[in-house]
This record gives C-alpha cells, structure tokens and sequence, in this order.
C-alpha cells in the first residue's frame, strides 16, 4: 500500500512545513502542481501516515497521524519513527526496517501494538514503503487501526444489511438469517417458523397520500411488528422488511405452528390500532402467510416459496388475516399449474380421448343419441376426467383448440355410426365451453367439420349451460341463430343450476334441456323422496312441454328414478341405470343389447 505519496514525484528535499501553512510555502518549494496534489492528498488522507528519512526521523507527519497518536503532527517530526510504531521492540523487524531505510529492500509490512492518543494498545498494521529511487531515499510510512479497520467494515456491513427507511434488517440479512438458522437444523428444536406480511392496500395510501407519509406508515408498522416480536419472541424473532410493503418474522427454533400462527395473530391484533402519522389517523391490515416446518432438508428458497404462495392464499381467502401453509392445498395448486401449462402441448400430442354415454328414450328404452364427454391420458398424472381441466383450458384459452378437436371428433364418431346403422343413427351431443363462443368462431368451425365429416347436422346437438346464453346479446346470440338455422340443435346443460329462466330461454333457439343431476338425487326412495321436489319438477316439465322444449334428466341412477322421471314426462334419461360413459366400441354393443 503505497498511499498517495508513494511516487517518485516527492522528492528527498521535501521540507517539513506544518499543516497550517502548508500552502503557502509547499507548492513553490516543491514546484508543480502534481507535488501540490499528493501533499493535499497525504494532508488530507484518513490514513495516518508519516514521511520519514533515511535516518529513520519523522519527516512530515499527516494529521491522521497526530490523531491516532495524540500529538500534533509537528510535534512528531524528527521522531524516530520505529519507536512510534512499536517496530523498534522486534528485533527481526528492527534489521527488515533498516533494509528498507537503506534500499536494501522495497517494502516492510508487520502488525504492531501501536500505543494511541488515550492511552489504549491497538493493533496496527505498519508499512513502510521506499518513496524515492535507488539506495538510501525517503520512505513513506502508514499506520493503520486495524480495530477501526474493523469497526468500518461493520459499519458498511450495517448500511448494507437494513432498510433505511424502517430501520430493520433487509432482505440480504434476512434471508443470510434464515439460511443460518436452516443449517443449524440438528440444534434446538430443529424447526424453524416464518410469517411473511404483506399490507392490504398499501399502494392506495402511498399513490393518494404521497411517499413521505407512505414511509412513515412502513416505518410505523415496522416498530409495532418489532414490539410484537420482542413480546412473544424474547428478542430471538428476526424482524425485517423485504421490500415495499412486505415484511417477515423469522422464528427461530419455532416450538411448533401455534407459536407462529399465534405470532401472527398478535401482529394482527397490534396493527389494528390506527396509526397517528403526524395529524393524519390511518388504519391499515395486513396479510399474513405462516409457514413452519422442519429445518432438516429445507431450503431459503423453499421456505419462501412456501410463505409465498400462503401469503397469497389470505389475500384471496379476503385479505386481513393470517393462512397457514397447506401442503394439500400447494400440491393441488402444483397439479394445477402443471396441468395448465402442458395443457396445449397436450391437444397437439392427442392425449385427449372420448368416453360416450348413452341419450335414452325414456318410453322405449332405446338409445337416442349419446353425449361425448372429455378424458385426459396424462403422461404422468394418468386418466384425468374434466373436471380436472376444463375449467384450467378455459382459464388459459386452450379450450379453443380442445373444443374443436372434441367436435371434430365426435362429429367424424357419430358419422361413423350413422354409416354403420344408416336405419336407425345416433345423435352426438357435445359440449361447448362459454368461451368457445366469444373467442373462436364456432359458427365457422361447427359448418366446416360437418362439411369435413359429412355428418348430417340433426345428428350434432351443442350443450351449453345457462350462464353462457343468459343475458346473450350480440355474439352468443347470433351464434345460436346461425346454428340453429343450419339444423343443429341445442341443449341447455344443467338446467337448474343457474337462473332458471324458461321464460328467457324459450325465446332462443333451444331444443332440449338437461336437468341437472341435483335434482334426479331427491328422487331416490331410500333418500326419503321429497314430494315438493316432484311438485317443482313436474311443473317444471309441463312448462318446457309447452314452450316446446325436450327434457333430459341426468344422472339416473336407479329403476325408481327411472320410473318416477318417465311418470312426471321427461323424455330422455342419461345415467349410470343405462350406463357409464364408455368408449365408441362399446356404444354398438350396447344398442343391440336393448
Ligand atoms: P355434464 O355435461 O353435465 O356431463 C355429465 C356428467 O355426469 C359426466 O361427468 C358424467 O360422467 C356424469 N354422470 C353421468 N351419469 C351419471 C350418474 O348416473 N350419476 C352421477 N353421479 N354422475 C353421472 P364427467 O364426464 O366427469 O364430466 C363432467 C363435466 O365436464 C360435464 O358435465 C361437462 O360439463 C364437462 N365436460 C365433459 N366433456 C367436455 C367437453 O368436451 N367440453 C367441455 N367444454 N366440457 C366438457
Ligand atoms: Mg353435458
Ligand atoms: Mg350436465
């Protein structure tokens, strides 16, 4: 460490002016501005440093110098410098210093106790370096407080581990914590807990009442949460803020999930309390995801992915609470991210297949038609029924592309039949998911796949639910015209469910209505029947006769429903009485069995 002196430049005639007038005689005694420049530097440094001759005399000493030592630094001038920096007690060091000092050798670096200005030993790290070309030149010398070395570096390490704003440890240090904390796992309880706290609305405050206020809020809330955790936690619970609004409670050596699920209930009770930010009353809530767990086999990144989700699950569970990790509920959302992201992929490698279930005619017994209902073959999560994915497939819009596959093929399926059984042909009824009707052309795709197939519209009917035709204006409504006139009927599947409107649905071109299976369920005799679900049925029946619609009843299980179903007037039963949903080969068999 040569310093700013440790040039060539600063010659053996260097005077020993005192600081104070330095710059009145330095500049033209030593001539040029860059010897003005290192003698600013060096009168300037932090570092204490001294020019010392080759007599071993002080010749000029920087006010760091002084400092450290506690003299003035003119004072130390013609001082043996050896003396000052504890080197002359060493006598290997005394013999290394001479050598220097008379060009022998470049450089001498050693730690020595250097006795300061109170009084106190410190240690010091001492170099004295050559300044000044060959034998017997200046040597620059520097002695640095290795503890104060230290105490800076802990300053630094202070500034970069907390949050200027609350004052807390900041993510690096929390997340340096809660590592340190993983690793201990085979000490303590081996467990560690977490609350990650998130403020309901905070954005509003800080966008409406500006940052200022928005800093004060945080820096507010920070103090509750660190009153709370010395509280139950006894000064062990690490609290930090890990950016924006978001904080963390780290609890190490957790005693179980009732320490943290009861850490976060305080923290809830605690911010309740409005907060007087200089005049302004504001409340806030928070929510709060708790993850505790095992520290042996955990990861950082795992124990945040867990508190994450969590964290997630209270806003949507409706915010201002506390939720608990669920490893239930995370692999169910696992499975859910993983089904819908492969979704797509999926159509493409044909994974999907249809299972059929048989429309029967609830007079005759004979098979009608059938409903082409959806299933997954997944390569890892294996048969997979829909209600597994349709809802994801509508979520991500895969559905378009699915739903046309399911027509196509249903459609080519039924074609089939009817080449098979040209007297006496099946009808296919698929389902249509809402949003195939907004972002696709379905009109479009339903003309082309008859066109494709040869399938004679009469034998496709299109279910969709109430809540895709209620209220329709403008698209779905044009599209049930257009099918319509092209001879594809329409069914309205789970009728009951939803609005209920006959008067409503009489009015679009609807054929046939399911009734959903909730209602066939009351008819069961062992399920003490109840007469005023018949009453609602029959009526119910009766009046889509006369707005001249069929009726379907899902989900008949049993002779007795069969019967009680036949009795009030519905027209077609489909259900487990007559059969599951079964592969295309099957249907055949089935049909010249009854
Ligand atoms: P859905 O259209 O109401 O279909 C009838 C559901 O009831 C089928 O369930 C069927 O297996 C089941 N089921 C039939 N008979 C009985 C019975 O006697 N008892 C009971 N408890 N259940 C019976 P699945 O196959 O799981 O399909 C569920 C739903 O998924 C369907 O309800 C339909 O809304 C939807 N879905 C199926 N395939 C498709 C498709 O290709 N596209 C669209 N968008 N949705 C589909
Ligand atoms: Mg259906
Ligand atoms: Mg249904």
């Amino acid at each position: 460490m040569g310093g700013p002196m440790g040039s060539p430049g600063v010659g053996p005639e260097m005077p020993t002016p005192t600081v104070t007038h330095r710059n009145a005689t330095a500049p033209e005694r030593t001539g040029g501005t860059e010897a003005r420049d290192y003698r600013a530097a060096f009168a300037i440094a932090r570092l204490p440093m001294a020019l010392v001759g080759r007599d071993g005399r002080v010749l000029e000493a920087n006010p760091a110098l002084g400092a450290l030592l506690g003299a003035d630094p003119v004072r130390l001038t013609a001082l043996a410098a050896a003396e000052l920096t504890g080197i002359s007690g060493d006598e290997r060091l005394r013999a290394e210093y001479a050598d220097v000092l008379d060009g022998r050798s470049e450089q001498l670096r050693c730690t020595r106790p250097v006795r300061t200005r109170d009084g106190r030993m410190v240690r010091a790290e001492v170099i004295v370096t050559r300044v000044s070309g060959a034998a017997g030149g200046n040597v620059l010398l520097s002695v640095e407080d290795l503890g104060e070395r230290h105490e800076l570096r802990e300053q630094l390490r202070h500034l970069r581990m907390h949050d200027p704003v609350t004052k807390l440890p900041n993510r690096a240090l929390f997340f340096e914590r809660l590592a340190a904390a993983l690793e201990r796992a085979g000490e303590g309880t081996g467990r560690v807990g977490l609350c990650y706290l998130d403020l309901d609305g905070f954005k509003a405050i800080n966008d409406t009442l500006g940052h200022r206020t928005g800093d004060r809020l945080l820096a507010a809330v920070a103090g509750r949460l660190d009153d709370c955790a010395a509280r139950l936690g006894r000064g062990r619970h690490l609290v930090a803020r890990l950016g924006g609004d978001e904080f963390a409670i780290l609890v190490e050596g957790s005693t179980g999930t009732g320490q943290a699920t009861a850490l976060a209930e305080s923290v809830l009770a605690a911010l309740q309390r409005p907060f007087d930010l200089s005049g302004q009353r504001l409340t806030v809530s928070a929510s709060i995801g708790v993850v505790e767990r095992e520290a042996s086999g955990t990861t950082a990144t795992g124990v945040m992915q867990a508190a994450d989700t969590t964290l997630y699950w209270a806003k949507a569970d409706g915010k201002a609470r506390w939720t608990l990790f669920d490893p239930e509920r995370n692999a169910h959302r696992m499975t859910r991210q993983a089904l819908s992201s492969t979704l797509r992929q999926a159509v493409e490698r044909g994974e999907f297949v249809l299972e059929y279930q048989p429309l029967v005619a609830m007079g005759s017994g004979s098979v009608r038609g059938v409903e082409a209902l959806v299933r997954w073959h997944h390569p890892h999560f294996g048969l997979l029924g829909p209600n597994r994915f349709i809802s994801l497939a509508e979520e991500n819009g895969s559905i378009v592309q699915l739903g046309r596959w399911v027509l196509a093929e249903s459609c080519r399926q039924a074609r089939q039949w009817q080449k098979d059984y040209p007297d006496d042909p099946l009808f296919v009824s698929v389902n249509v998911a809402v949003r195939q009707v907004w972002d696709s052309d379905l009109v479009a795709d339903v003309a082309e796949i008859l066109d494709d197939t040869g399938l004679p519209p009469e034998l496709l009917q299109l279910e969709l639910t109430e809540s895709a035709v209620m209220g329709s204006a403008g698209r779905p409504l044009q599209a049930l015209h257009a099918l319509h006139e092209m001879g594809v009927r329409i069914a309205i599947d789970d009728f009951g469910t939803g609005y209920s409107n006959l008067a409503y649905l009489s009015r679009l071109p609807v054929s046939t209505l399911k009734l959903d299976g909730s209602f066939v369920h009351g008819f069961r005799a062992d399920q003490h029947p109840n007469p005023a679900d018949e009453t609602i049925v029959e009526a119910l029946v009766q009046l889509a006769h006369r707005l001249g619609l069929t009726v379907t009843a899902e989900c008949v299980e049993n002779a007795e429903q069969a019967e009680r179903l036949r009795r009030i007037g519905c027209d077609t039963g489909q259900g487990w009485l007559y059969s599951r949903p079964v592969a295309a080969e099957r249907i055949a068999a089935l049909r010249r069995d009854r």
